[in-house]
C-alpha cells in the first residue's frame, strides 16, 4: 500500500512546543507522530503509531524466539492482590488508585507480577509445568511526579513486561539469562547504543538486577563503566560507607501524622522509660507490618531499632511497647549475624533486622532473613526535626528506595579493581529481576516437585520501555533539521517527493512508488501541491531514512536519491533507481 502525504492524517508544525524539553519530544510534536492529551500522556497519530507498531513487533518477535508466551491482562485492577504483596502501600503516589461505583478500590496497573502469579497459580500445580515464560505488551500506569520529556517519562506508557516461573535457582538463572541475551537482541535491533549495567532492585524486590541503560546526555539515570568491563547505575555502586553514614545517624524522616499511628505521647513516655538517654522516639515504618524505632537522643544521636510486627495492621500502644521490649533487640555489633548475612552489624528484631550493609552501601533494613526477598533501604528521608515519623518506603522515600548515595567522582576507582570510572547519562530502556519467591510467596504460588512435595515457585519479572523506546530512538537519531528514523523502525523505507508543475514528475513518482510497493518496500508519496522548499523540509523532518526527489532533473532521466541520516545525495538513472533503492 502506497500512503499519499496530500491523504495521510498529519500536520507538521513549525514552532516547537512550549513543552518540549528534549530534541526527541519536540521533532516527535512537531512532525506530527503524537499529540499531548495531558501531562505526561500522549495521543498517537499515523506515523507515530507506525513506529510504536514496528517497536512492538521486534519486541514480540524477540520474546516469542525465546519461547515466551504473549498474553494480555487488563490495566484495570482490583486491590486485594496488591494489598498482599504490599505493593498497594508501597508503590505509594505512583500508583493510580480509583474506585468503582460499588466503592471498591481498584487500581491501574503500574506492573503485573501479582497478576501474572495469580493466573499461573489458577493453572498450574506441578513442577512438570515448568518451566514457563510469559509476557504483555501492554498500557501502564505510573502517576509520575515528574512527567517529562515526551514519551520518555509518560504517566501512561506501553510497556513490555514479562515472567519467568522456575522450580529452583538455576531454572531461574537460565530464564534470566534468556531474557538477558533478547534484549541485546532487541536494543541491537533498534539501532541503541546501550550499557549493561548492575542495578538495584527498587520497589520491586527481589535480588540480582541489571538495568539496560541508553547511553544519552539528556537521560535521567547516571551510571559508571571501567575499560575493565564493570558497570553500574550509581545507585547500585557498592562503595565503602561514608564517615557520616553510620547507624546513629539516619536522617530525620518526613512527618505524618496518620490516625493509626501512635501518638507522640505514647512514644516519648515509651522510650524515656525504656531508654533514660533518649529525649525522643519516632517510628519509620515501611509498611504497617515492620515497624523501625528510632529512639532521639538528647545530645541529637539517633539509635535505630528494628521490630517486626508481623501480620498486624493495628498499631497499638500496648502493642509497640510489647514489640519494643529491649530484650527482643539484640544490641547494635553484638548481635548474632548468620541469619542476616547481607549485615555486618545492626540491630535485630523478630522478623527484621537494621544495620550496616555488608556491601558497605549504607543502612540496611531486611524483613526478613531470606536474602532473596523482603528487603528495605531506610538509609534516609526529607525534613528533620518534627514529631512522629511515619516513614512510608515509596512515598516517603525520593528514589526507587535508596537514598543518600554518595557522590562519585569521575576517575574514582572501580570496586572490583577494573580500572578508573568514567561517568555518563542514560536512559532506563529495559530492567530484569530475579524476583525470586517474594510474589509466589506473598499470594501462594506452589506446585508440586518430582518427589511430590509442595515448593514455592521462583520467579523473574523482566521490562521493556516499549513507548519510551520509540523517544530514545528519536532521540538518538534525530538532527537539528528532524528525526532520521532508522530503518528497522521508520514509518516507512522510502519517502518520494514530486516536485514541480510538471505532469511526467508526479507520473513517474507514482511509478516509482508502486515498483517499490510490489517489491515489499513501504512508500510515503509526496504528492502534495506544496512548493519544493516546504516539501523538502517536511522530507527532513518526517525522517524516513530514505527519499528519492522526482523534478526538474527528470528531463535528463536522472532522479536525486538522499540518505537522511548522512545527508549524502546521489543521482542516479530512473530505470535503475527502484533496484537501488
Ligand atoms: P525509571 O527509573 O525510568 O522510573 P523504572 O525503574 O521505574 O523506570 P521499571 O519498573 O523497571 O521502571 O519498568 C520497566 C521499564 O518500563 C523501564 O525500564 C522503562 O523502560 C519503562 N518505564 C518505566 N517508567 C516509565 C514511564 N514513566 N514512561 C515510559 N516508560 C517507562
Ligand atoms: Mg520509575
Ligand atoms: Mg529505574
Ligand atoms: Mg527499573
Amino acid at each position: 500500500m502506497i500512503t499519499r502525504l496530500s491523504e495521510l492524517f498529519v500536520r507538521t508544525l513549525r514552532e516547537d512546543p512550549a513543552d518540549a524539553e528534549v530534541p526527541s519530544h519536540r521533532w516527535l510534536v512537531r512532525a506530527g507522530y503524537v499529540r499531548r492529551v495531558a501531562p505526561g500522556i500522549y495521543s498517537w497519530l499515523p506515523l507515530g503509531l507506525r513506529v510504536l507498531h514496528k517497536v512492538e513487533q521486534i519486541v514480540r518477535e524477540e520474546m516469542d524466539a525465546i519461547g515466551a508466551q504473549e498474553v494480555r491482562f487488563p490495566a484495570l485492577l482490583p486491590r486485594e492482590p496488591y494489598e498482599a504483596t504490599n505493593r498497594w502501600t508501597e508503590y505509594g503516589p505512583n500508583l493510580l488508585r480509583l474506585t468503582d461505583r460499588k466503592g471498591a478500590d481498584m487500581l491501574l496497573g503500574p506492573t503485573h507480577e501479582e497478576m501474572f502469579t495469580l493466573m499461573v497459580k489458577d493453572l498450574y500445580s506441578s513442577y512438570k509445568d515448568l518451566p514457563l515464560s510469559l509476557y504483555q505488551i501492554q498500557t501502564k500506569y505510573r502517576d509520575e511526579a515528574r512527567p517529562r520529556a515526551g514519551l520518555l517519562r509518560g504517566r501512561e506508557f506501553v510497556m513490555k513486561d514479562s515472567y519467568s516461573f522456575d522450580i529452583d535457582e538455576a531454572g531461574l538463572q537460565a530464564s534470566y539469562d534468556r531474557h538477558r541475551e533478547a534484549y541485546q537482541r532487541i536494543f541491537d535491533r533498534l539501532g541503541l547504543e546501550y550499557v549493561i549495567v548492575s542495578a538495584t532492585s527498587g520497589a520491586m524486590g527481589g535480588s540480582a538486577s541489571e538495568e539496560f541503560l541508553a547511553v544519552a546526555e539528556i537521560g535521567e539515570d547516571t551510571f559508571v563503566r571501567s575499560a575493565g568491563g564493570y558497570a553500574a547505575n550509581v545507585e547500585a555502586v557498592k562503595r565503602p560507607l561514608a564517615p557520616q553514614q553510620d547507624a546513629t545517624s539516619v536522617p530525620a524522616a518526613h512527618v505524618e501524622d496518620t490516625p493509626d499511628t501512635p501518638t507522640i505521647e505514647t512514644l516519648v513516655a515509651l522510650s524515656n522509660e525504656r531508654y533514660p538517654r533518649a529525649d525522643r522516639a519516632w517510628k519509620a515504618a515501611d509498611t504497617l507490618k515492620n515497624v523501625l524505632f528510632m529512639l532521639k537522643h538528647a545530645d541529637g544521636t539517633r539509635t535505630p531499632l528494628a521490630v517486626g510486627l508481623p501480620g498486624d495492621r493495628e498499631v497499638d500502644a500496648k502493642r509497640l511497647e510489647a514489640a519494643v521490649e529491649p530484650a527482643e533487640v539484640e544490641p547494635f555489633g553484638d548481635a548474632d549475624f548468620d541469619q542476616y548475612p547481607q549485615l555486618v552489624k545492626g540491630y535485630i528484631g523478630p522478623g527484621a533486622a537494621l544495620g550496616l550493609d555488608a556491601d558497605g552501601n549504607g543502612i540496611r533494613y531486611l524483613t526478613d532473613p531470606d536474602v532473596v526477598h523482603g528487603t528495605r533501604w531506610i538509609t534516609g528521608a526529607n525534613e528533620a526535626g518534627r514529631h512522629v515519623y511515619d516513614l512510608v518506603y515509596g512515598r516517603d522515600f525520593a528514589s526507587d528506595g535508596v537514598l543518600d548515595v554518595a557522590e562519585i567522582r569521575e576517575g574514582d576507582p572501580a570496586p572490583d579493581g577494573s580500572g578508573p570510572l568514567a561517568l555518563a547519562r542514560g536512559i532506563e530502556m529495559g530492567h530484569i529481576f530475579q524476583l525470586g519467591r517474594k510474589y509466589a510467596d506473598a499470594l501462594g504460588l506452589k506446585v508440586l516437585d518430582p518427589n511430590g512435595k509442595l515448593v514455592t515457585v521462583t520467579m523473574g519479572s523482566y521490562g521493556v520501555g516499549v513507548s519510551r523506546a520509540v523517544a530514545a530512538v528519536a532521540e538518538s537519531t534525530c538532527d537539528d533539521k528532524g528525526l532520521a528514523w532508522p530503518r528497522n523502525v521508520a514509518p516507512f523505507d522510502v519517502h518520494i517527493v514530486a516536485t514541480g508543475k510538471d505532469e511526467a514528475a508526479l507520473t513517474f513518482a507514482n511509478r516509482l512508488a508502486h515498483e517499490l510497493d510490489e517489491a515489499g518496500v513501504s512508500v510515503l508519496l509526496d504528492d502534495r501541491k506544496a512548493s519544493p522548499g516546504v516539501k523538502f523540509a517536511d522530507a527532513e523532518l518526517l525522517g524516513m531514512p530514505t527519499s528519492v526527489v522526482v523534478g526538474r532533473t527528470l528531463a535528463d532521466g536522472v532522479v536525486e536519491v538522499r540518505d537522511r541520516a548522512s545527508g549524502a545525495k546521489e543521482e542516479l538513472g530512473v530505470d535503475v533507481v527502484a533496484n537501488h533503492v
